[in-house]
């Protein structure tokens, strides 16, 4: 690990995060806390029937994105992974378990917590591929999904749509990939994600032309900050079509991390204003609106029969 890489996992260790090898990171997710202490779930559990406390919040690429989304709540003295060492799939889920379950072993002693909950939280069933970093520039996400499969866990993947080869490539597909679209055109798109690499913009154009062929549940996830990139329903609703994803996650921005360095707290869009532009972009897509939850500032778009569900 060079000196850069080891400041990256200092300062993310002081955030709560356990690093696995040289690239690989767990942290516990509010969630989870909120679903063990007061039984109240995320709104992905509400949606799409994960167990929220039997989620691990990971990624196997903690110091490598080519982005620098000014709206983005992780630490961005990150470089790439081609100097880090990687570890195999079966070692970085090993280890990501492992470390996961020393975390969720704090909850024992709470009386707050309910024990069937969480002996169920030490045991994984589900596996959300997005903490920090962006995944697919993990060569070997494929074979790290096919291991999830193997060991009975769903995955959903987050990314930015930068790699479209790379998805173009993965096999297994993880169980719902999310592609995140925080911009409807080039120009707002290079202000504010601030790409590191050219043709990131027509790259993830790419990514959204390759959507249709891939045979799994996807989502555009739109990420809205208040006076930047929430407005342009009919130049999202373009992209979006050429996507043609199951669903649409319109989400508000929300003012934590390392995003306070660079927004401010009137960034956040209220819940309201999420959803006026869910129903703009609904009535554009031929979409419904099929739920949302406040605290969360999301809304999920999808055709009226699409079948929410991952899990009953
Ligand atoms: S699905 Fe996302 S929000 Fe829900 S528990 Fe997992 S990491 Fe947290
Ligand atoms: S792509 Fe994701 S991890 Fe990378 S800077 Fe943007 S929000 Fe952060």
């Amino acid at each position: 690990m060079n000196d850069l890489d080891r400041r990256t996992a200092e300062h993310l260790e002081r955030q709560q995060y356990r690093i696995v090898g040289e690239t690989g990171a767990v942290k516990l997710c509010h969630w989870m806390r909120q679903k063990l202490i007061y039984g109240r779930p995320c709104y992905k559990e509400e949606f799409y029937g994960i167990q929220c406390h039997r989620c691990m919040q990971m990624t196997p690429a903690v110091n490598a994105c080519n982005f620098r989304c000014l709206f983005c709540w992780r630490y961005h003295g990150m470089t790439s992974l081609g100097d880090s060492k990687r570890l195999d799939p079966e070692d970085l889920l090993d280890r990501c378990l492992a470390e996961q379950r020393l975390l969720v072993s704090g909850f024992k002693g709470d009386d707050r917590c309910d024990p069937r909950l969480w002996e169920e939280a030490r045991q994984p069933n589900q596996v959300a591929i997005s903490l920090s970093g962006e995944p697919t520039l993990y060569p070997e996400l494929g074979e790290f999904i096919a291991l999830c499969n193997r060991r009975g866990m769903t995955t959903f993947l987050v990314t930015n749509g930068s790699v479209p080869k790379a998805l173009e490539r993965l096999s297994p597909l993880p169980t719902q990939l999310y592609v995140t679209v925080a911009a409807p055109n080039k120009e707002l798109f290079e202000k504010l994600c601030v790409p590191q690499l050219a043709g990131a913009w027509e790259n993830l154009m790419e990514t959204l032309r390759l959507l249709p062929s891939l045979s799994t549940r996807t989502v555009i996830r739109h990420t809205l900050v208040d006076g930047w990139n929430l407005g342009w329903e009919d130049e999202y609703a373009k992209l979006d079509r050429v996507a043609d994803p199951m669903f649409i996650e319109p989400k508000g921005y929300v003012f934590v991390g390392d995003s306070r360095t660079r927004m401010r707290v009137s960034n956040m869009p209220s819940h309201a204003s999420v959803r006026e532009f869910s129903l703009r972009l609904a009535e554009r897509t031929s979409m419904d609106l099929l739920g949302e939850r406040v605290d969360s500032r999301v809304v999920v778009l999808g055709k009226k029969n699409a079948h929410l569900r991952v899990r009953e």
